[in-house]
């Protein structure tokens, strides 16, 4: 089993001829809606790989909140220990596209930003059972601390979005997994300053405070640096076609086979190509790929 201890939102997606400046009413086409939040993510992108998944958070008494839980429910997702909270909104995501795929994001955490240890502590049977626990970090530090704490398994930390200063990352993380800025951003430079793979592995040698750190780099793959070792994970060709949510398909997928006992760099290799096949479909939780859908591909992918 794998227990996902993060954020659900309800994304509000308008399309827009043009981003609004501050002061200005933009007249937008009509509105979508659809369950998100990394968590959220996370946990249908393993469930639809054929694994347990339990779910640790928190959404509101209202609507959105029976929304997103409905969602996780109809994805296989045990959802007892998501908890509602009253007189705070589940979180959403506003989100406004234009005409070149541009977007502007503002997130209202609402309900994650209530996750405590508490919660974390009356979910410890589930993480002490899980064979993972995959952590990111649109919840509460003290949250996923304690999480980190009462974990039996393996503890997946997806840190994103970033955090600096005292302590950026869960007090335990056996596998990091950041993007390349967010691996910048931890260790203090410029979000595109880890320009070529050489600067990816070290960079990635230099963090302390995590076993094995493994960097996505979108269309490039990624890298695994494990025991100061570097190992490319090719990417795999496809026509990608929406990018959105790769990075939580990856997350979710490498949770699954690291659970199946698979080692990281296998792993990391049946991650890129659920994350590789999600990219060839629009959407975040639409396009996270099935079991059988990933075995499909794997028969005749061919990478990079
Ligand atoms: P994030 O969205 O978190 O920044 P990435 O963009 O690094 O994550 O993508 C996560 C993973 O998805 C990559 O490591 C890679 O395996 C896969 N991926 C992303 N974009 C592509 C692409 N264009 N072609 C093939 N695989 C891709």
């Amino acid at each position: 089993m794998i227990a996902v201890v993060g954020s659900l939102n309800l994304d509000l997606v308008v399309p827009v001829p043009r981003h609004p400046v501050p002061g200005q009413t933009v007249l937008g086409g009509d509105l979508a809606q659809h369950c998100g939040g990394k968590g959220g993510n996370q946990a249908v992108a393993a469930a639809r790989l054929g694994r347990s998944v339990a779910m640790v958070g928190r959404v509101g008494t209202d609507e959105a909140g029976t929304v997103l839980i409905d969602a996780l429910t109809a994805e296989g997702v045990d959802t007892a220990h998501v908890l509602r909270t009253p007189d705070v909104p589940s979180g959403r995501a506003l989100i406004a596209v234009d005409p070149a795929a541009e977007n502007t994001i503002i997130v209202s955490p609402g309900a994650n930003g209530r996750l405590s240890p508490a919660d974390c502590e009356a979910a410890k049977d589930v993480l002490a059972r899980a064979r993972v626990t995959v952590l990111q970090q649109e919840v509460p530090h003290e949250a996923n601390d304690a999480a980190a704490r009462l974990a039996g398994g393996l503890v997946l930390v997806n840190p994103a979005p970033v955090r600096t200063g005292e302590n950026p990352l869960p007090s335990r993380a056996d596998v990091l997994l950041p993007n390349r800025s967010e691996l910048a951003a931890l260790l203090g430079l410029a979000p595109d300053a880890l320009t070529d793979l050489d600067d990816v592995a070290r960079a990635a040698r230099s963090l302390t405070g995590a076993g094995a750190v493994l960097v996505t780099l979108g269309g490039d793959g990624a890298l695994l640096v494990e025991g100061g070792v570097g190992t490319l994970i090719p990417p795999f060709r496809v026509d990608a076609v929406d990018t959105t949510a790769a990075g939580d398909c990856f997350c979710g997928a490498l949770a699954c086979a690291l659970a199946d006992g698979e080692p990281l760099e296998k792993a990391a290799r049946l991650a890129a190509a659920a994350a590789a096949l999600s990219t060839t479909r629009p959407g975040a939780q639409p396009s996270l790929p099935t079991r059988d859908e990933v075995e499909a591909f794997l028969l005749t992918a061919r990478i990079r």
